[in-house]
């Protein structure tokens, strides 16, 4: 991950956006190197996505340099009391409208003199994208300007009174008490001001009005704008910015196919855990990426062959059941696989001196919630089911020679990188001993 800081450096000091065919070649560029350059079976957005929404936390160029352009808006949001010259410049090509102001008016701002200044109009238009990827919307909003704003034109000239202004009357926001738009008695009350203002209170109401309803339900602001004003005096705002872009709260598993097949209904949150358990079993990558590519059903099956035209039919050749090799059939109802996976449980059980069941559920996509196991022993357990996993994919094209001396040779090579990885330091040593004593005792290992 050398590349990523050298464009996130270009990223942050160049404020022009690149082509959109450069972030395609770069992609394109990335996913080779991904699959060695052969056809992905996981595409390069779902490897994008956050780990616990079934990606791989691949870096999105595209949010990096979004994330860049509009770390910039922080600034804007939270102005210092320090004298900065470039703000100062972008100050003098806005006018009368605040720099703060600027992310809560819309795009009419395309047609106001600060759009000409290159650099305000790239972090703007990145901030519409992130709003766009965020599900938010560039709307009007309580946090926008009532003055000079372009949104709110009579006669087509912005609203502006000074009195109002100097008397602290600024954003929407100070137009509502209570969730309730002020009555002009109340306004006057609340900002003192001179009575005799009604008529301009009608203006600046019915100028608003033309272009939003003075709603509150209407003019909440959008959540990515409330935690860009949150995160705007603290520290890793870029990371922090990246993570809100990225963040989409969807499941990019093939979860309506696993639920039917395994006859599951479970909540959103459920295969969420199954991705966080793939990381969390163990540090090591091969065996994460084994369960990922599992979860992701992304070996190539007899029923997938036939499908795509390579085979004549999608008959299992591998046991005589004569039935389609679908994915389940392959890592779990094949006879010399489910016998594989007998012997795997009953193992696993009398090593652990508890009941391991046999169950597509736990054994495949790694569910525990069937399972209490004994206290710091479910990483293990993950770990050795997807060992067992590793073995099937060895022998994908010979499944008759599945043995379960394969998989204890193969947990024993794991059991001491694991070792050797813990003994760095004495927290991990104890940790090590936890998840896998009964591991060294039941299978005689002593590293
Ligand atoms: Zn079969």
């Amino acid at each position: 991950m050398k590349i990523l800081p050298k464009i996130n450096y270009l990223f942050s000091m160049i404020p022009l956006k690149p082509p959109k065919q450069w972030f395609q070649r770069l992609d394109s560029t990335t996913t080779k190197f991904y699959t060695r350059n052969k056809k992905p079976k996981i595409s390069l957005s779902t490897l994008q996505k956050n780990k616990d929404e079934g990606g791989l936390e691949a870096p999105n160029f595209m949010h990096y340099y979004l994330a860049n352009q509009i770390l910039y808006l922080t600034e804007w949001l939270n102005p210092k009391e320090y004298y900065n010259t470039w703000l100062e410049i972008e100050q003098l090509d806005c006018k009368h409208i605040k720099l703060s102001d600027l992310p809560f008016i819309t795009a009419t701002l395309k047609h106001h003199n600060c759009f000409k200044n290159p650099l305000i109009a790239s972090t703007l238009t990145a901030w519409w994208k992130a709003l766009g990827i965020t599900n938010g919307q560039l709307k009007t909003s309580i946090l926008s300007p009532i003055w000079h704003n372009p949104d709110f034109k009579n006669k087509k000239t912005p609203l502006y009174l000074k009195t109002w202004e100097e008397s602290g009357i600024t954003h929407l926001q100070d137009l509502f008490e209570n969730d309730k738009i002020r009555s002009y008695n109340n306004l006057t009350q609340a900002f003192d001001i001179n009575k005799s203002n009604f008529l301009q209170y009608l203006q600046v109401t019915e100028t608003i009005k033309k272009t939003t309803p003075l709603d509150l339900t209407t003019l909440q602001p959008p959540e990515l704008a409330i935690y860009m004003k949150k995160i705007s005096t603290k520290s890793k705002k870029l990371s922090k910015i990246y993570r809100a872009l990225s963040n989409t709260n969807c499941n990019y598993l093939p979860i309506a196919k696993w639920e039917a097949e395994l006859s599951i209904t479970p909540s959103t949150d459920f295969w969420a855990e199954i991705c966080c358990n793939t990381f969390k079993m163990t540090k090591n990558t091969n065996l994460q990426l084994i369960q990922y590519k599992v979860l992701h059903r992304s070996h190539i099956t007899q029923q997938k062959m036939h499908k795509m035209g390579f085979s004549a039919t999608d008959i299992c050749s591998q046991c005589t059941q004569n039935t389609a090799d679908s994915y389940l059939h392959a890592l779990w109802l094949c006879s010399p696989v489910q016998h594989f996976w007998i012997l795997i449980t009953e193992k696993l059980s009398s090593i652990l001196d508890y009941r391991i069941p046999l169950s597509p559920n736990l054994c495949l996509i790694g569910d525990l919630t069937m399972l209490q196991p004994p206290a710091n022993q479910s990483q293990s357990i993950l770990a050795a089911l997807a060992i067992a996993k590793k073995a099937i994919l060895l022998n994908w094209k010979d499944k008759k020679s599945l043995n379960i001396n394969q998989w204890q040779n193969l947990l024993t090579e794991f059991i001491s990188m694991e070792k050797m990885s813990a003994l760095r330091k004495q927290k991990k040593i104890t940790c090590f001993e936890e998840r896998w004593t009964p591991f060294l005792i039941a299978l005689n290992l002593n590293f």
